[in-house]
């Protein structure tokens, strides 16, 4: 599978990679729309949040807990950020693997 996410958790595509465990790897966007700009992703191929079954509850668990982790180690915990998920095309989701943007650093605004 040509999946761009897949290789950069395999390390076989270059990204600035944040923090990684077992299940997750989290990187800076190459394009970021707020001082910090990461996503979280996990290992496990996943198109989208449309495509996820019963079996990935426990993983999505995770996948919050890794976002509350990172953006405390990050310095962004107390003054705020915002998690998104884009899904399908209605949304501009551009990489069919599924993935957490985890934004702050600045005042967010709804756009
Ligand atoms: P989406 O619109 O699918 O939710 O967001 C995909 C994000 O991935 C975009 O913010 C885009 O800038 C980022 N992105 C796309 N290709 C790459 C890449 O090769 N490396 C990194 N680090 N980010 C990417
Ligand atoms: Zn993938």
């Amino acid at each position: 599978m040509n999946c761009i996410f897949c290789q950069i958790a395999k390390k076989e595509l270059p990204a600035t990679i944040i923090y990684e465990d077992e299940s997750f790897v989290a990187f800076k966007d190459i394009n970021p729309i707020a001082p910090i700009h990461y996503l979280i992703i996990p290992k496990k191929h996943i198109t989208s949040i449309n495509h996820l079954e019963l079996q990935d509850k426990e993983l999505m668990g995770e996948l919050f807990l890794a976002a509350k982790k990172i953006a405390k180690t990050q310095g962004i915990a107390d003054n705020g950020y915002r998690l998104v998920f884009n899904v399908g095309k209605d949304s501009g989701q551009m990489v069919d693997h599924l993935h957490l943007h985890l934004l702050g650093g600045k005042k967010l605004l709804w756009s």
